[in-house]
């Protein structure tokens, strides 16, 4: 067993917050009701609902009306892209999304090709980032949807929504940001983005794990994506998760109480492993953005020579979490789409690893990765890797 076991994936999931899960306690057993119910049990679940609803609004800047819960990100992606391309068919069938989504948009935009829509991939630059140049140049007039994320999964880079979104409008095309990493690290506010849809997934800021929400501009024309009860004015149909519900709300409210504290605890953390790691380590490459255009939690180096996994399984054995690529990708050998998309060559893009600070972390818990590291490297690149070894009989022929 490792000596200490340090946990920096925060961009695939966070510890719930005590204070969040303590919220969230009561409605487990004794405020048990349906929310659905026209009795004092049903009440009560639906007066913590409307609270929670009241919170993620607040946050947003939105109407109480134009938040939707969902069981997640993925949820919430695949509805606002599924949903708006359905009720917009008769206007157009053509969507606009970036190469460095997350599968949840990336997936349904590939199904929905299948179903004879049109979707154009804007490519990004070598920091990740889309133009909003090309952005514009892709529009059309049978353009329905654009769908770029506010902040990358797997390199953090912060995407221009706001200029893209308004150009989108000036056209009559409605526009979606998965704002999934986003929340608790960049201000959301949907009028300041000027999107007409939104992602959250409460997992990734210290609330609990299957409960999102999707912002819905009022006045979207968006069909429903689960047919049932009147649940989420009949939207969204299935009983309320109501601890989950309570949960995000909670944590969406702290998230955004403590973002400016906690963005510059998280730099601090961040950088203070990154001048570790480049004066301990050789031949170590920051992917992404630069520092203005780049989460505070995020630092994904690939390592010369190495492959990510490896890398990962020497420092999981060591008692570190991090991630290669993304968490739902990680277990195949194949370069991230990201970084590919990103022109990061194919052997940089295979060493890859995702570091994400969170609040939990300390700076003895970057002291310690940055020896665990240290070790991991060493050893990978003395020893026989798989990978260098797979580049060595490829460059011999
Ligand atoms: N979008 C982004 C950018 C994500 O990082 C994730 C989770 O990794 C998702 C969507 C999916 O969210 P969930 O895990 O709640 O389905």
């Amino acid at each position: 067993m490792p000596e200490r076991n340090v946990y920096l994936d925060n961009a695939a999931t966070t510890p719930l917050d005590p204070v969040v899960l303590a919220e969230m306690m009561p409605y487990f057993r004794e405020i048990f009701g349906n929310a659905s119910s026209q009795h004092a049990f049903g009440r009560r679940a639906v007066a913590a609902i409307d609270l929670a609803r009241d919170r993620v609004a607040n946050v947003l800047g939105a109407g109480i009306g134009e938040v939707y819960f969902t069981s997640g990100g993925t949820e919430s992606d695949n509805w606002a892209i599924r949903g708006v391309a359905k009720a917009n068919a008769k206007k157009g069938k053509h969507l606009i999304t970036s190469a460095v989504e997350h599968h949840a948009v990336l997936s349904t935009m590939r199904s929905l090709e299948k179903e004879g829509y049109e979707v154009t991939y804007l490519p990004v630059d070598k920091e990740g980032r889309v133009s909003v140049e090309d952005a514009v140049r892709a529009m059309r007039d049978d353009t329905i949807l654009v769908s770029v994320m506010l902040a990358n999964n797997e390199v953090g880079t912060i995407q221009p929504i706001r200029e893209i979104a308004l150009e989108a409008r000036a056209r009559g095309i409605l526009m979606h940001t998965d704002a999934v990493q986003a929340i608790g690290l960049l201000p959301v506010k949907v009028d300041d983005l000027s999107v007409d849809l939104l992602s959250l997934s409460g997992h990734k800021f210290y609330g609990p794990k299957g409960i999102g929400v999707l912002y819905i501009r009022k006045g979207v024309r968006i069909d429903k994506l689960l047919t049932g009860g009147a649940q989420e004015r009949t939207m969204r149909g299935g009983t309320y998760n109501t601890p989950a519900i309570v949960g995000l709300g909670k944590a969406i409210e702290m998230a955004d109480a403590e973002r400016e504290s906690n963005v510059d605890y998280l730099r601090s953390l961040r950088d203070r492993f990154l001048s570790e790691v480049f004066a301990k380590i050789e031949d170590v490459h920051l992917n992404g953005a630069s520092e203005d255009q780049r989460l505070a939690n995020n630092a994904n180096l690939s390592f010369g020579f190495l492959s990510g996994e490896t890398l990962l399984q020497i420092l999981d054995r060591m008692g570190v979490a991090a991630s290669a690529g993304s968490a739902c990708s990680s277990g195949t050998l194949e370069a991230s789409h990201v970084l590919q998309a990103m022109s990061v060559p194919e052997d940089r893009a295979r060493g890859a690893v995702r570091f994400s600070f969170g609040k939990c972390n300390s700076d003895e818990d970057v002291d310690h990765a940055v020896d665990a590291l240290v070790k991991a490297v060493d050893r990978a690149r003395q020893g026989k890797n798989l990978f260098l070894q797979e580049s060595a009989d490829k460059t011999e022929v």
